[in-house]
């Protein structure tokens, strides 16, 4: 179980192997060793053809392997500190990993198994009808694409981020819309996830390019006392499209790259308690300026694909996640 006091957790979260896998013949090449660590069993090849296995350890705040569903990681891992919102926290929890490793899976999942959203929306009513009522809840979904910011509750309405005087950070005509209940906030982020996908013609009609952010704050009045973010990060894979020959994805690819490179430096400088954040380094970043100041609880989790074909995402998605921290 994660420690909620900790400022920063990276977690990893394998998924079990897929039909199209199976059918494939590919192994599992992960092996979740205790609570906290992972094996990779790389398959090489010597000069000489002859094949060896190259293991690879690697330790995290915590491991959670197929047999976890959406329920028990929330528990685990976002469930402690949500509280923390209603004293005033920035709560933020990105899903990284290579296109196809559950990163919606574990943050919207499906009717049989629902995930962080659903998880979190919740508990944030409970406590809020508990013990806070005089809080009021809003909402705002919008994904970055192509270093633009889309409304994804507004018609996919292109926003524009400044920075006023004092430094805050602005997203200008967001929409934030207030939510009385679990259904409303429910209902908003299916209307939310169904722009993400539709929204785009031609080829690069793919969500798996775009950082999609789910915001929630807590509101006194017009004063925002607490909030909780959900970041469904663009595919990590991506960000290796550089030198793909169409002209477009190339851009894209250098985008995604900037971004999460720039949002490790970010969590880094969180986690060293530096004084100087990083967070102009990206559009992504710089949105996300508050969750990277002061008083804030993040939880990176890094989803990973078990076949042997993902290999060399997996090792590179893991890399990332050991280097966050
Ligand atoms: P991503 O958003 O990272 O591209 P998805 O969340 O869409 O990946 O997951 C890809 C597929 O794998 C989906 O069909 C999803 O249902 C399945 N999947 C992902 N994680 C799990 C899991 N932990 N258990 C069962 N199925 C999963
Ligand atoms: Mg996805």
């Amino acid at each position: 179980m994660a420690d909620k006091d900790q400022r920063i957790q990276v977690i990893v979260r394998k998924r079990p192997l897929n039909s199209k896998e199976r059918q494939r013949g590919e192994s599992d090449i992960l092996i979740q060793r205790s609570p906290n660590t992972l094996i990779v069993k790389e398959e090489k090849v010597k000069v000489d053809l002859t094949r060896y296995i190259e293991e690879h350890y690697f330790t995290f705040d915590g491991v959670y392997n197929e047999d976890v569903n959406n329920e028990q990681l929330y528990r685990a891992t976002v469930q402690p500190i949500v509280q923390a919102a209603f004293q005033g926290a920035k709560v933020t929890c990105f899903a990284y990993g290579q296109t196809g490793s559950g990163k919606t899976y574990t943050m919207m999942g499906e009717a049989s198994t629902p995930g962080l959203y659903l998880q979190a929306a919740n508990d944030l009513f409970y406590y809020r009808d508990q013990y806070y009522p005089k809080i009021q809840l809003t909402v705002a979904f919008y994904e970055i694409y192509c270093g633009k910011l889309h409304d994804l509750l507004n018609d996919r309405h292109i926003l524009h981020v400044r920075e006023d005087a004092k430094q805050n950070v602005n997203i200008v005509g967001l929409q934030y819309k207030p939510v009385d209940g679990v259904e409303t906030l429910m209902n908003i982020i299916s209307y939310g996830m169904a722009a993400r996908t539709t929204g785009q013609t031609g080829a690069n009609d793919d969500s798996s390019r775009s950082h999609g952010v789910l915001e929630i704050s807590l509101r006194e009045g017009r004063a925002v006392k607490g909030k909780v973010t959900f970041i469904d990060l663009a595919g990590s894979e991506r960000g290796a499209d550089v030198s793909n020959s169409d002209a477009k994805t190339r851009f894209d690819g250098a985008e995604i790259n900037k971004s999460l490179l720039a949002l490790k430096e970010c969590i880094r400088a969180l986690d060293q308690d530096k004084k100087h954040t990083p967070f102009r380094g990206s559009k992504l970043t710089l949105v996300l300026k508050d969750s990277f100041v002061g008083n804030c609880r993040t939880v990176m989790i890094a989803n990973v694909s078990p076949g042997i074909n993902s290999c060399e995402h997996t090792l590179n998605s893991l890399r990332y996640a050991d280097r966050v921290k």
